[in-house]
């Protein structure tokens, strides 16, 4: 029997915008969070989620002259222990969400959990999906993108590309003809997984030119994109083409993992919460970011919706506790 003093008010899983918001709120309601904030991945030396792979980021609210991602989330870390956060530089390897106190684990699993909590927020983001070339972790934040919104103002003029044939690479294609000189599409087939409506609009863009029936081989450069190989998958032919940004729109993975089996998810696989609230299918269990966000999947929308679970998890303690 886990003694009652043992018990944390809020377990935070996951440290981006959305991880560190419920952390500044909670910390600040005097809840005394512990985030779990994850290890460094192969692609960044520390954990924060995706703006540690960002460059620049000039739509943050608050910056005028912008940020670097890396420089952002260390303020938030900053912001979070200010307030008396306490932050765990490891990964959850398992949740017990099947009553309330929680049990979550960090390490091995077969031993009691590491901490039991009142509350759990889930904050374990989203992943896009890449293509899987060697030259992409290089380049991510150099010509290499997978956000249109966030890094379309970078490529004013320029020739580039976006991967992929689906809603999401049509509309960052329609998006980027504003900037771009040219917006070439490359597609794996001939016919598109889009919407009618999207591929109409794009058909219609004479910014946005086609390549049918094509993959990427390669992504050149060194410290910045300055052309990318590509092979037509129906001849076998391979050709360079002096793009200087690439904009890859294949998808995206919400970060489930841990609790797909406990908690509700949506058909798309997101996490399913209840409304506008934060609430997910067990009670005390809240959700923020983008592990929820199919739509917008933005640091500022993540961080607002880490707001909203911090204020529905402080409420849910008061009522319960
Ligand atoms: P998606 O519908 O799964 O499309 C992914 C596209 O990427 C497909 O065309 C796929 O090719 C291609 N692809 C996948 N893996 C690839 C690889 N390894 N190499 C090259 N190409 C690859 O994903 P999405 O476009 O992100 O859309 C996700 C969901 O959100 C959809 O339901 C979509 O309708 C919705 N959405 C809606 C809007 C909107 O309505 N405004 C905007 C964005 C997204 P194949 O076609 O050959 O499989």
């Amino acid at each position: 029997m886990t003694d009652p003093a043992d018990v944390r008010n809020v377990v935070v899983v996951g440290s981006g915008p959305a991880g560190l918001t419920a952390a500044i709120y909670t910390a600040r309601a005097n809840l005394s969070p512990v985030v779990i904030e994850g290890e460094p991945s192969s692609t960044s030396d520390q954990p924060g989620g995706q703006l540690m792979l960002t460059t620049e980021v000039e739509n943050f609210p608050g910056f005028p002259e912008g940020v670097t991602g890396p420089e952002l989330m260390t303020n938030m870390r900053a912001q979070a222990q200010r307030f008396g956060a306490e932050l765990v530089t490891e990964k959850v390897t398992k949740l017990d969400l099947s009553a309330s106190p929680f049990g979550v684990w960090v390490g091995p699993t077969d031993t009691e959990p590491t901490y039991r909590a009142h509350t759990v927020i889930i904050a374990t983001g989203a992943q896009s999906l890449m293509l899987g070339l060697e030259s992409e972790k290089r380049l991510l934040g150099h010509g290499l993108s997978t956000c249109a919104t966030c890094d379309g103002f970078f490529f004013r003029d320029q020739d580039i590309c976006v991967v992929g044939g689906g809603d999401s690479a049509l509309e960052e294609a329609n998006f980027l003809s504003r900037f771009a000189r040219s917006v070439t599409i490359i597609h794996r087939r001939d016919s598109l997984r889009a919407s009618k409506i999207m591929q109409d609009r794009a058909l219609a863009n004479e910014k946005i030119k086609w390549l049918w029936n094509s993959a990427v081989d390669e992504i050149e450069g060194d410290t910045k994109v300055t052309g990318v190989r590509i092979r037509n998958v129906v001849d076998d032919s391979v050709e360079l083409h002096p793009f200087t940004g690439i904009f890859v729109a294949i998808g995206h993975r919400p970060n489930t993992a841990l609790f797909a089996d406990q908690l509700d998810l949506k058909d798309n696989g997101y996490l399913a919460t209840e409304g506008r609230s934060s609430r997910t299918s067990v009670s005390g269990v809240f959700a923020c970011g983008d592990v929820i966000d199919d739509t917008y999947r933005q640091a500022i929308t993540a961080a607002g919706s880490g707001c909203s679970a911090a204020i529905d998890a402080e409420r849910w303690l008061e009522a319960h506790h």
